[in-house]
């Protein structure tokens, strides 16, 4: 729509929008923090929701007022709706939690600094989780990353929703520089032949998973 406001999106009132900001790997700082606060207070916010992506959601702002909540929170626009890669969902790993045995916080991070925004058939997000455990939902994303004690595995595929899809393993025992090598050859691959709005499950059921695996390994 030509006249929606920067970053928003129009909610089922028709009048007022929802804004989500970036906040990489799921990481706020006390300024984020501080920033939310004063906007929901000074706009009168009615929602503010954390979404599933591990971001925070401000629902209900009025148009005229959303530039000058962006301009008082000084964060950037998440994507949302558009054909893209969207976030790198993350769990603590090794930076935190006594289970972790590979670094996924720094992993998502290195994967949202290299491909958020990308341009793709549909959108895709990222899952990384520190161990075997899996709390960042590896299994039903697009690309799922597990880390195991030999290093990091690498499933394609998978989504939630009301149809969900297991994510397939197609490597295993990689490095992280071995694991942004993948995810680039996995998404350049599909962004040359996956057809417009394709999610990556449908694009590997099509193709097949072995096509795909001699693709991009
Ligand atoms: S997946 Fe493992 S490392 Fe990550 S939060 Fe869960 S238990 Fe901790």
């Amino acid at each position: 729509m030509a006249d929606t406001p920067r970053g928003a999106i129009l909610q089922r009132d028709k009048e007022t929008y929802a804004i989500v900001p970036r906040s990489p790997a799921g990481l706020l700082t006390a300024e984020n923090l501080e920033a939310f606060a004063s906007v929901v207070r000074k706009y009168e916010i009615p929602v503010v929701k954390i979404t599933s992506g591990q971001r925070v959601a401000l629902v209900g702002i009025k148009g005229e007022d959303v530039e000058k909540v962006w301009n008082d929170l000084g964060m950037d626009a998440g994507k949302a709706t558009e054909l893209c890669v969207h976030y790198a969902q993350a769990c603590p790993g090794t930076a935190v939690c006594r289970f972790g045995v590979q670094d996924s916080l720094g992993l998502g991070l290195e994967l949202e600094k290299f491909f958020e925004g990308v341009d793709l058939p549909a959108k895709l997000k990222f899952g990384v989780s520190g161990c075997p455990f899996c709390c960042a939902e590896s299994y039903v994303r697009d690309l799922g990353i597990i880390g195991k004690k030999s290093g990091w595995t690498v499933a394609v595929g998978g989504h939630s929703g009301g149809r969900p899809r297991i994510a397939d393993e197609i490597a295993e025992d990689l490095t992280t520089e071995q694991v942004l090598d993948l995810c680039k050859k996995s998404l350049d691959h599909y962004r040359s032949n996956a057809k417009k709005k394709e999610r990556m499950s449908a694009f590997v059921d099509r193709i097949g998973l072995e096509s795909f695996k001699q693709s991009v390994l």
